[in-house]
């Protein structure tokens, strides 16, 4: 009997391994090729912020960024890294840290549309003295960056206290950065107000898809210390500070946004406007991110308390009459939630020809539901005007009058950089750079 060679024993399952760990490989670079062509397609080609650009030259094709990227975003194909969807990136820079030939470069902005990054000194005072800049509108997303940002700007405004009468800090914004500054200002014992223009805390946290899983590190926090914070659900991050808040009695002024800023003489502090009121203040902190102001209507009726410009909870216009107005994924995902409420009927107004840059499911749901009298589409349109129960709406020349309880306009944001060149403070463009 002929002994079989023992080194057999071993090589057949190193082989069988081997060839499951290319076929492997295989299927995802295919799954990758196909969500970066849909993503070509659908013209999503742009990240909004900082993201990794990939150096072919260098990069082994490892996957250890794919598989680092928790939002999904980077892929392999023809075995080299490359950011498959580049619209969900969020910058983490978590591919750039997991690549084993260092090929990945974190940047702003593309060749094909800049970003605007305000010029800020280590202290997080910007060239105007006395206005302070935090958190993702300095450039550096992540919530933990933010936080921090957020402390260490108030160490250096606690040195230049404001005079009688005035506050020594306005705070403008409560996501992760004007949280973190709020209690900054609370443990330097500053006069302080700190304003948002939202009825909610947590910023773009708060704005998270349900039960989002927050990647985020660690944070020293004024007040609390060290807050043990990793790999947290969105709802219990959104828990932790609200309970921060109740336990220091955090004032924070919601449904209050920051409108005019005017500065008192030269570089002795600032009026700011809001709608409720006016602060005179030493220093100006704006921790106010980079999703901007929502973009108004402009029309008769639209201070009614009826319109509103997010949907928060669908379940509230069961019943109801309601127009949701805009063309983007956000619209179109309020319309179907809303008209899947019990009672609601839906119109859905957008000023274009056609619904453009959607998401595929999303079209295809907004067809069916338009197919099936769930909701009614009404393309070329615009609001003329609101009224306590009706509306008018301009349908391609023709003005219709719609009976209406509520309003929900999902037509984008303002973004902020306008108002900081307005505020002199310096913004330079980047396109591709770090
Ligand atoms: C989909 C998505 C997923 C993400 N996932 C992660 C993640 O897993 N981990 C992570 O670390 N980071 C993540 N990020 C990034 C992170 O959310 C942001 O970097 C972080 O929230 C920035 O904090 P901020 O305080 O600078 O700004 P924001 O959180 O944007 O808060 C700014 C606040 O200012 C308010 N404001 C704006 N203008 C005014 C005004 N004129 N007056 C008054 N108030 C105003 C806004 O309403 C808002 O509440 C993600 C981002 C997105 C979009
Ligand atoms: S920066 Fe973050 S979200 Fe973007 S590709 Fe890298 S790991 Fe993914």
């Amino acid at each position: 009997m002929i002994a079989e060679p023992y080194w057999l024993a071993y090589i057949l399952p190193l082989c069988v391994l081997l060839w499951g760990h290319v076929q492997l490989r295989k299927r995802r670079e295919v799954g990758a090729r196909a969500t970066l062509l849909e993503n070509k397609q659908l013209g999503l080609v742009e990240p909004p912020s900082l993201h990794p650009v990939v150096d072919p030259a260098i990069c082994v094709g490892s996957g250890a960024c794919a598989k680092a990227c928790p939002e999904q975003a980077i892929g392999i194909v023809d075995g080299k890294a490359v950011l498959i969807n580049p619209s969900i990136c969020i910058g983490h820079g978590a591919c750039a840290a997991a690549c084993p030939a260092e090929a990945i470069t974190l940047v702003f902005g593309t060749e094909r549309r800049g970003m605007d990054i305000p010029y800020v000194q280590p202290t997080f005072e910007t060239n105007v003295p006395g206005i302070y800049i935090a958190g993702e509108l300095g450039g550096m997303g992540l919530v933990r960056k933010a936080a921090e940002q957020g402390r260490q700007a108030l160490q250096h405004i606690a040195k230049q206290r404001g005079e009688e009468g005035e506050l020594d800090v306005l705070i403008v914004g409560a996501g992760p950065a004007g949280l973190t500054a709020t209690l900054g200002a609370v443990e330097h014992k500053l006069k302080f107000v700190t304003i948002e223009q939202e009825d909610s805390l947590g910023g773009t946290v708060y704005h998270y898809p349900r039960n989002k899983i927050v990647m985020t590190q660690p944070v020293n926090l004024p007040l609390v210390g060290k807050a043990q914070l990793g790999e947290i659900s969105k709802e219990s991050l959104l828990a932790f500070w609200q309970e921060i808040v109740n336990k220091f009695s955090l004032p924070l002024n919601f449904s209050e946004p920051m409108q005019k800023v005017e500065p008192i003489g030269n570089g002795k502090g600032f009026v700011v406007r809001t709608p409720k009121r006016e602060y005179r203040t030493r220093n100006l902190l704006l921790a106010i991110g980079r999703r901007g102001t929502p973009r108004k209507l402009g029309v008769t009726g639209e201070d009614h308390p009826k319109v509103v410009y997010r949907l928060i909870d669908p379940e509230q216009y069961r019943g109801m009459r309601v127009l949701v107005v805009g063309g983007g994924d956000s619209a179109i995902e309020a319309a179907i939630a809303i008209a899947e409420q019990p009672g609601a009927t839906v119109t859905l107004s957008y000023r274009g020809e056609a619904f453009g840059r959607v998401k595929p499911k999303n079209r295809e749901w907004l067809n069916d539901a338009s197919a099936a009298g769930r909701l009614t589409v009404s393309l070329n349109s615009s609001v003329l005007s609101i009224a306590a129960e009706t509306l008018l709406l301009n349908e391609a020349g023709h003005a219709r009058e719609l009976p209406n309880d509520a309003v929900i306009v999902c037509a984008g944001g303002i973004l902020p950089t306008p108002m900081l060149k307005e505020l002199g403070i310096r913004v330079e463009t980047k396109f591709g750079t770090q």
